[in-house]
């Protein structure tokens, strides 16, 4: 296999991935658990299963961390300002921040685990590594690296030279001049590593700390998770491209200005799931989740199937169009599967090679799902192909080794335009029937005309 490259978001440029020692170690930051996920978040958990598994496919031995934020996210987290995201899923429910983080982080789980991602490692939650978090903004301290405001300890970022690297900040400290509400902060880059309780406000959630009693910061979870299980330096920190301009760059400077090493040799960043020009999010109210996904009738690997068709670079809009045409071709393809009951096929070496020219270059899943196709549509016999498409699934992680024949599900608006060409070849109006068949074909099924009537299959 070709070596991986993957695009680098601190180099902005395509590089030869090689990790620095066994096992390859990645990080990626979760979900803050207040509240449902949303399509958006689990693309995101998605890619980084499919540069996982790439990883595994190539050979290399994985130790992947999530993390489970559940304190300290504020409802402004550009400012660092405003309410903690679990105490507002407290008050909606009417059960503590503990219990509302508990249910989230269990029902995200579920669905990852209908979405067939691999388990992480490790799932770390903020609220079980609160020492090692003080710990950490108290070496920062040491070093000289932070300050004290009524409401907390913060992070200099004017200490830090490269600060704003990740997301090509510049003239950082001239930002300071600008005209924003900087509360006690001394530039609007610094960010709070510890946050004081409100004084007189008894919060769910806070600890004693030698500063006082309060919260840590939302950042410095994620530099003191990882590094406590991944080592000062890990190989791919990951995440959604939101992250790059203020959390994921602060987690480098306080890591980088903590250890004096490289804190991330690959970041990599997935972009949004979009709702017309819109990023998908919570504050938005645009969200589309996963039982959504369900109540239209959908599995959850027709959706982890969508998601593979486009780059992970590439914004995604996900319609009931695009999930019925990922069902059909996802259906096609597990019932191929489960009807090659020949044992014993050879890998079909061209294609995998393909496969694998994709799927190194930058993770092209589209490419790669592609090649699965090509192999479909060969001479080659059965037994290859079924054996050759178990190899590409590893990677794809559509669970096709259960396969198990599907009845083919007509789409309600297929079923329409079948009724309407029914009516026309009764009327004996050839030129509307076969005008329908090929609308029909162009969305992805092919009728065939029998002494019972039509019969219809989708094309593969
Ligand atoms: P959050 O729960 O908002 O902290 O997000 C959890 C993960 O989902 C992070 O890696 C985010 O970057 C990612 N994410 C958030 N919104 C989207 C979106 N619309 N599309 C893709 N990923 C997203
Ligand atoms: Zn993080």
């Amino acid at each position: 296999m070709e070596p991986l490259v993957l695009f680098n978001t601190l180099s902005r440029t395509k590089e030869i991935f090689k990790p620095l020692k066994k096992p390859a170690t990645i990080y990626n930051c979760g979900p803050t658990v207040y509240h449902d996920q949303h399509i958006g978040n689990f693309r995101t958990a998605m890619t980084v299963d499919l540069l996982k598994r790439t990883l595994l496919h190539a050979g290399y031995s994985v130790k992947h961390i999530t993390n489970i934020t559940d304190v300290g996210h504020l409802t402004d987290d550009v400012g660092g300002t405003g309410e903690d995201r679990m105490e507002i899923g407290a008050k909606r429910e009417g059960i503590t921040a503990l219990q509302v983080a508990r249910k989230y982080e269990k029902m995200y789980k579920a669905d990852l685990h209908e979405l067939n991602n691999i388990s992480p490692f490790k799932w770390t939650r903020a609220t079980e590594h609160i020492n090692e978090q003080i710990a950490l903004v108290k070496k920062l301290e040491r070093l000289g690296y932070t300050y004290r405001t009524s409401d907390g300890i913060y992070f200099d970022s004017s200490r830090c030279s490269d600060y704003g690297k990740l997301a090509g900040l510049k003239n950082v400290q001239q930002q300071a001049g600008k005209r924003v509400d900087l509360g006690e902060k001394k530039s609007p880059t610094d960010f709070a590593l510890w946050k004081f309780a409100a004084p007189g406000v008894k919060r769910q959630m806070e600890w004693k700390s030698p500063w006082g009693v309060g919260f840590p910061g939302w950042h410095i979870e994620c530099s003191a998770m990882a590094m406590k299980y991944l080592g000062e330096t890990i190989d791919i920190h990951a995440g959604g491209i939101d992250l790059i301009p203020v959390h994921h760059t602060n987690e480098i400077a306080q890591s980088e200005c903590a250890t004096g090493k490289p804190f991330v040799r690959f970041w990599v960043h997935g972009a949004f799931v979009i709702e017309g020009e819109e990023k998908m999010s919570k504050s938005k109210g645009n969200v589309k989740t996963m039982e959504w996904i369900k109540e239209n009738g959908f599995a959850p690997l027709d959706y982890r199937y969508l998601t593979l068709q486009t780059h992970y670079r590439k914004e995604l809009s996900v319609t009931l169009e695009s999930l019925a045409a990922a069902r059909s071709a996802r259906h096609s393809i597990v019932n191929f599967i489960a009807s090659a009951t020949h044992r014993g096929g050879h890998i079909i070496k061209a294609a995998l090679q393909k496969f694998d020219a994709a799927l190194t270059n930058d993770l092209n899943a589209p490419q790669a799902v592609a090649v699965l196709w090509d192999v479909m549509g060969s001479d080659a016999s059965d037994a290859d192909k079924r054996t050759t498409i178990l190899v590409m699934d590893e990677v794809f992680g559509l669970d096709l080794k259960h396969a198990k024949k599907i009845a083919v599900v007509i789409p309600a608006e297929i079923q329409k335009l079948l009724d309407a060409r029914a009516q026309a070849r009764a009327e004996k109006n050839w030129a509307a029937s076969d005008a329908i068949r090929d609308e029909i074909r162009v969305r992805g099924f092919e009728v065939s005309d029998t002494a019972t009537g039509q019969t219809i299959q989708p094309v593969l």
